[in-house]
């Protein structure tokens, strides 16, 4: 059954009701029963070395730089059959226990950033726009939402991929029996990570999933380069040089057929590429890099998802609840989250990183993503030799006209739903309080929905690209 518009966009505004509902009444009536024991996994733990105590030279059949969302599913797998070695800058998670819980998830957002393990890496892009990115064992996983989602098919079909299905279904059900709660298909209802007591299993548990005897994790384990080694023509990455927290170096290789799996992030794995040697000649030789392969496209195609929002300060006082369920048209995506009063306002959420005040009362985010993005930028170095010396990263938000008149209709569509029966409750007497920026007036003046849009743009933290071509 196709939808039309008109029929997608009213689906997303009662399920954006449903969520507004979930989230004031009963925010724990969507979490559907967990098929796995419900408590903390820490298995993982035995096989979690600081990476002080890794020896200074070692081989595995394979190296994956970087523990995150990505990394620990790739270890656990290749451990069933393969040595593997997962190198994470972070720490682990029982170190941080706030990004053990849902609770956690604003207070991980808050935390002052101390330059070296704490989770929530703090970064301003060169847009201005502040963000954060993971650095914990689990990754930004430990970090996010938790609003856990399978693509629809026709990511798929449109990918250029020949997938096999079967074994993309498998790959999904094996993430969903670990971390997640009821994934229910075809419906805008997500998964959670976050169980019906608000713990969070993050990507860190699929480490469990894995052969203990094969795997092997450091944490404070920098990686500072890859090592290449060439055979004629051909290039293969062999291993890796990493530092410890005492500056000390340490190099791991690869045997045999083995790979180094790049797996740091969005910002962390183009670093790491162009540090080692991987990018743009010119640019590479401009900061006085041996270019060991030249990859023009290194470092661009960078993309963020654009986050736009408003946010009702509720009469009563409200159940805090990360997002539950998206509103999805073909335009764009609507979510909600709520919270309990706050003293200071954690970074990022409101796009504002100077912005500091106390909210008083418990209050409601509205919030909504552009389909896409189809507006890039780039990433640069700031430090030509130290990895832990953040690039600069530029998004270049509604460059692309596309990206701006779909915000405009989503904004418009948030400005239809407060005028909805179901958010009645959430106005005072004197109509809604907002807490931060407010729609304007005519909801048929794009050019103000335009410029709302540019003035209140924050991140969706899903940022993504830089290791190649736009469209490979
Ligand atoms: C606040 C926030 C909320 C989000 N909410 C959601 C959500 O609800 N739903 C959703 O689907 N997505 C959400 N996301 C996005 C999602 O979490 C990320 O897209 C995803 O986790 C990225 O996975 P990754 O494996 O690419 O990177 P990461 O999970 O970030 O892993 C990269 C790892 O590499 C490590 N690393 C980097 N450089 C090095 C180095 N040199 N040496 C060693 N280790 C290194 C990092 O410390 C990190 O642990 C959110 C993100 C954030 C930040």
């Amino acid at each position: 059954m196709k939808l039309k518009y008109t029929e997608i966009s009213t689906m997303a505004a009662i399920l954006l009701f449903l969520n507004l509902f979930v989230l004031s009444f009963n925010a724990q009536s969507v979490v559907h029963s967990f098929t796995t024991p419900s408590d903390h996994d820490f298995s993982y733990m035995q096989i979690v070395n600081d990476a002080a105590d890794l020896p200074l030279e070692d081989k595995y059949d394979y190296i994956v730089v970087g523990g995150g969302t990505a990394g620990c599913p790739l270890a656990a797998t290749l451990s069933a059959n393969y040595s593997v070695l997962v190198l994470e800058r972070g720490s682990a998670p029982t170190a941080y226990p706030n990004v053990l819980s849902e609770e956690g998830f604003i207070l991980n957002l808050m935390q002052e950033d101390d330059g070296k393990t704490t989770p929530a890496q703090r970064f301003l892009s060169e847009d201005g726009v502040a963000n954060v990115r993971g650095r914990v064992l689990g990754g930004s996983s430990m970090i996010n939402a938790g609003f856990y989602s399978n693509a629809d098919r026709e990511f798929y079909v449109n990918s250029g991929i020949e997938w096999d299905m079967d074994l993309v279904d498998k790959a999904y059900h094996w993430v969903e029996n670990t971390v997640v709660l009821d994934h229910i298909n075809g419906t805008k209802v997500g998964g959670s990570i976050f169980d019906e007591h608000g713990r969070r299993h993050g990507a860190v548990e699929l480490l469990n999933r894995g052969n203990p005897k094969n795997l092997r994790v450091g944490v404070h384990a920098t990686v500072d380069r890859i090592i290449f080694s060439s055979k004629g023509s051909s290039i293969s990455a062999v291993g890796v040089i990493y530092n410890d927290s005492n500056g000390t170096s340490h190099r791991a290789f690869v045997r045999g057929k083995g790979e180094v799996i790049l797996s740091a992030g969005a910002i962390g794995s183009p670093q790491l590429l162009l540090l080692s040697g991987v990018g743009p000649p010119s640019y590479l030789s401009s900061l006085k890099i041996p270019v060991v392969h030249p990859q023009p496209h290194t470092g661009n195609f960078m993309y963020d998802n654009p986050r736009n929002f408003i946010n009702i300060l509720s009469p009563f006082p409200i159940q805090p609840s990360t997002a539950k369920i998206a509103g999805i048209t073909d335009q764009f995506y609507i979510e909600a989250f709520s919270s309990t009063p706050i003293s200071t306002t954690p970074y990022t959420i409101y796009g504002d990183p100077a912005q500091q005040t106390k909210i008083n009362s418990s209050f409601g985010l509205i919030i909504m993503k552009p389909k896409g993005p189809l507006s890039y930028g780039n990433l640069k170095l700031q430090s030509s030799s130290d990895v832990r010396i953040a690039p600069n990263v530029q998004f270049n938000y509604f460059a692309h006209p596309l990206d701006l008149a779909r915000c405009v209709s989503g904004m418009k569509k948030i400005g239809d739903l407060l005028n909805t029966k179901s958010l009645k409750a959430f106005r005072g007497t004197k109509g809604y309080k907002f807490f931060g920026p407010t729609l304007p007036l005519n909801q048929t003046d794009d050019a103000s929905f335009g410029q709302f849009c540019r003035d209140t743009v924050s991140s969706f933290w899903h940022y993504h690209g830089g290791c190649c071509r736009k469209d490979g």
